[in-house]
């Protein structure tokens, strides 16, 4: 993995959810979101307050931070998502 990446500089899975104007319902340690994967009626996603760690109980789509989120969300590279994400240092 380069080291351009800053993994310690990627977004909390809460501060993802502020930043891009999505809801994430709940309190504690997981949170609820309606899930960006598949068509969704109720929140089926969980995701991770501090790492955006997620899980969706309906289509079985998941990843481990927020970068991956992002990533699948907006079908960026790595390099690009964690860009956007400030997460990556020239
Ligand atoms: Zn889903």
């Amino acid at each position: 993995m380069s080291n351009n990446f800053k993994r310690e500089n990627l977004p909390s899975g809460v501060e993802y959810f502020n930043t891009h104007g999505l809801a994430l319902k709940g309190s504690g340690a997981w949170r609820d979101s309606v899930c960006f994967f598949h068509d969704d009626t109720k929140p089926s996603l969980r995701v991770k307050a501090d790492s955006g760690a997620f899980r969706c109980m309906v289509c079985g789509e998941h990843g481990s931070s927020t970068l991956d989120l992002h990533m699948k969300r907006t079908g960026l590279s790595f390099v690009q998502a964690a860009k956007e994400l400030g997460a990556w240092q020239a």
